[in-house]
């Protein structure tokens, strides 16, 4: 591959600075040192345009599961293109790679999730899935049915329903009024907050804090409770194994749905096809994105069960509600290419018998013991770690630990991500072992270094 010169580096980076403005970024503080500018990629690792290779511990933004460069969903879409670069699903009209791509998703998703909706992002398919609810409870008489129950710390998006849905206060601030109709309950995160109540009972205990919440606002006027199997930029927080059982028993109690937000779950991630399978639930509306395409096309899906799909089409009127690229045929061709070949290489059994397992315990037997590192939980190939002041008194850092240690990840050649005290991990499903030692000893040092 060719590398563009330093001087043509530079002029990336000042256009940047003139005339783009960043996602989720303090865009005065970034144009102070300028952003990095990435080259290329293959494998799990990418190239800035100092030169430098860096392990993506991230695998993007938690989305390249098959990591950069493959061929086939390069071909996948070249090939598409040449045929059909475009068409809407929107009026009578559908195309093969679309209706090929939804069976594949029924195929593969547990339960009655048979019909798919497509939409280009995370956060379209949370509000697509909030509309939906809501048109489900009217269409079957009961049109009070219309709040939602999440979670704090929670992140389902950055669309108005997405950032309301979810449960981050910086995404409220910006943004307010929300959008009413929201409730929120705790999550389980059992390492910062269970002070010594057993993970079975803290578990238990904090998903019933749901039951709690249907009878303070009524069970009735409740559409769907939404969660992460894990949650993901909350800083991977694994609930303990009593928790989605539970949510799922209160959920059918009082009718309400179970809304699984498969985003970052989704795709082999914790060892399954799906997180919710991980974890033991059955949802009746799965969200999925990310590792749908692997991150090469932009896509996303909503999985719906049949109860809620058949009350749709029986009501014999439209679900008015779509994108003009919903089902696009190039991101769907992607996808599709992306499932075979999950399947083929039998990539999520590798997740869950070989490469997941030696990452956790590699994670462990490195990480355990050092000073900053109060906790390490994960399953698959994605985990957190929490970076203590004291590990004995469980005592967080009052300054931002995660970002000293993040920006020493990035010196040392490794991306990482903090979630405020905590350090995550999320690297493409494709990542060896040797590769997997090399991360692990990479966050190491940069732990060493931050304190
Ligand atoms: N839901 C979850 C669980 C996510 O992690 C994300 C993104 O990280 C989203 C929704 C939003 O997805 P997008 O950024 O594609 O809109």
């Amino acid at each position: 591959t060719k590398i563009p010169n330093t001087e043509t580096h530079n002029a990336v980076r000042d256009t940047d600075a003139r005339h783009h403005l960043h996602p989720f970024t303090d865009t005065q503080a970034l144009n102070r040192k300028g952003a990095r500018v990435i080259t290329r990629a293959e494998g799990v690792h990418v190239w800035d345009s100092d030169g430098n290779q860096l392990i993506d511990g991230m695998a993007g933004l938690w989305c390249v599961n098959l990591g950069y460069g493959r061929q086939e969903l390069i071909n996948a879409a070249h090939e598409q293109m040449q045929v059909l670069p475009y068409y809407n699903t929107f009026f009578q009209s559908t195309h093969s790679p679309v209706t090929s791509l939804a069976q594949a998703i029924a195929d593969i998703t547990p339960g009655d999730l048979n019909r798919i909706f497509f939409a280009n992002s995370g956060s379209e398919a949370i509000d697509t899935i909030i509309r939906m609810v809501r048109h489900y409870w009217t269409l079957k008489g009961k049109p009070y049915r219309k709040l939602l129950i999440a979670r704090e710390n929670a992140y389902h998006g950055s669309t108005l329903g997405g950032a309301s849905l979810g449960g981050m206060p910086h995404m409220h601030g910006q943004c307010a009024p929300l959008l009413p109709g929201i409730h929120c309950i705790r999550q389980p995160y059992w390492y910062g907050e269970a002070d010594g109540l057993s993970e079975d009972e803290f578990g238990l205990i904090r998903a019933r804090e749901l039951e709690e919440k249907l009878l303070e606002v009524g069970p009735d006027n409740v559409a769907a409770f939404v969660g992460e199997p894990i949650q993901g930029a909350g800083g991977v927080i694994v609930p303990p194994r009593t928790y989605w059982p539970e949510i799922q028993r209160i959920c059918r109690k009082y009718d309400v749905l179970l809304v699984a937000d498969e985003v970052i779950c989704g795709f082999g991630r914790t060892g399954q096809w799906f997180g919710s399978q991980t974890f033991d639930f059955q949802p009746d509306i799965m969200s999925m994105a990310k590792g749908l395409s692997s991150g090469y096309m932009p896509i996303s899906a909503v999985a719906v069960g049949d109860r809620i799909a058949d009350t749709l089409i029986e009501s014999g009127d439209d679900f008015s509600h779509g994108f003009t690229y919903s089902g696009h045929p190039v991101a769907a061709a992607v996808a599709l290419e992306n499932i075979r070949i999950l399947q083929d290489e039998r990539i999520i059994e590798s997740v869950a018998s070989d490469i997941g397992p030696y990452f956790q315990a590699r994670l462990r037997d490195t990480l355990s013991e050092h000073p900053l590192c109060g906790h390490i939980e994960g399953t698959g190939l994605i985990a957190g770690l929490a970076l203590v002041k004291d590990r004995k008194t469980r005592t967080f850092f009052d300054e931002d630990v995660g970002t000293l240690c993040r920006d020493e990840c990035t010196n040392n050649g490794l991306i990482a991500r903090a979630c405020g005290n905590r350090m995550v991990l999320s690297p493409p499903l494709v990542i060896s072992r040797t590769e997997v030692d090399e991360m692990v000893d990479r966050l190491r040092v940069a732990l060493d270094r931050t304190y």
